[in-house]
């Protein structure tokens, strides 16, 4: 505190208390602060400070992640050529169409309905049991059930031709079939896929994951029977009762989950089928 314009000040203070006066300037003293004041030399103005901007670092641009959702699969296994496999088939047919096992259905029946379509098929469809039109025509997937399969099919950029068509039980049940008849007919069918050996499998209904898995698993969600991709779906019956347009939403995005797998072009029109508007 050696600021001599304080230092006045201090005597001046203390001068008037000296004389027992109120700590009030006097005209005078003010005179002489502000004489001090104007001798004290300026402050020399601070020097400007020279700023100077960093060098641009270069930020390197970040590497491209995949889509989050993106899934990632195992390759679909190498499966052997077409040959033999419709020869394999129509061996398997013989005991099947004579087979008496189930003798309900046996009674309810008008024909065994083996399975048909491509026998180096990439996709196997298998449904859970035939009904009437099945059994009328002596073909699974036949009927509404047949239209509406066809009609994904195709949408799916594919031809009906191109598949292969089966269901879990082969004869037609009046009711549901019972799980004994599921458990007496699905060794066939595990015959079929092991001769066709498909590169996916499309589960329509609970029966058909069941007989194949052996145990029930959500829709939508990526199972394996012997090495083969399974996809669990909707039953087609459970779509064509619905009156939901929408309703058929959730296994159309399973087949499109089936396209991505198989490596198959996907367009922006079939993306947005059965969306709400
Ligand atoms: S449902 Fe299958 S196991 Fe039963 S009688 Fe028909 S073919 Fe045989």
């Amino acid at each position: 505190m050696s600021d001599p314009a304080l230092d006045i000040v201090h005597q001046a203070v203390q001068a008037l208390q000296l004389r027992g006066d109120t700590a009030r300037a006097s005209a005078s003293t003010l005179a002489r602060l502000a004489a001090t004041a104007g001798t004290k030399p300026a402050a020399p103005a601070p020097k400007p400070v020279e700023i100077r901007r960093p060098a641009p670092v270069e930020i390197p641009k970040p590497t491209p992640e995949p889509p989050r959702n993106a899934p990632t699969y195992a390759p679909l296994p190498a499966r052997p050529s077409g040959t033999g496999k419709a020869a394999q088939l129509a061996a398997l047919s013989g005991p099947v169409l004579a087979c008496a096992k189930c003798p309900n259905l046996v009674a309810s029946r008008s024909q065994v309905i083996f399975g048909v379509g491509n026998p180096d098929a990439e996709i196997m469809f298998v449904g859970e049991a035939p009904g009437a039109d099945e059994d009328m025509v002596g073909e699974p997937f036949v009927g509404k059930a047949g239209q509406l399969l066809t009609k994904i099919i195709e949408t799916m950029g594919l031809r009906r031709a191109d598949t292969y068509r089966a269901t879990v039980v082969k004869c037609r049940p009046l009711e549901k079939p019972t799980p004994g008849e599921v458990a007496a007919c699905t060794p066939y069918l595990i015959q079929q896929v092991k001769i066709i050996q498909p590169r996916i499998i499309v589960a329509l209904g609970g029966a058909a994951v069941a007989s194949l898995l052996g145990e029930r698993a959500p829709r939508g969600q990526w199972r394996e029977f012997q090495g083969i991709p399974v996809m669990p779906t909707l039953l087609l019956d459970d779509l064509i009762r619905d009156p939901d347009p929408y309703a058929k939403r959730p296994l159309w995005e399973d087949m499109l989950a089936i396209l991505e797998r198989l490596g198959k072009p996907i367009t922006e029109k079939q993306r947005g089928f059965f969306l709400a508007k």
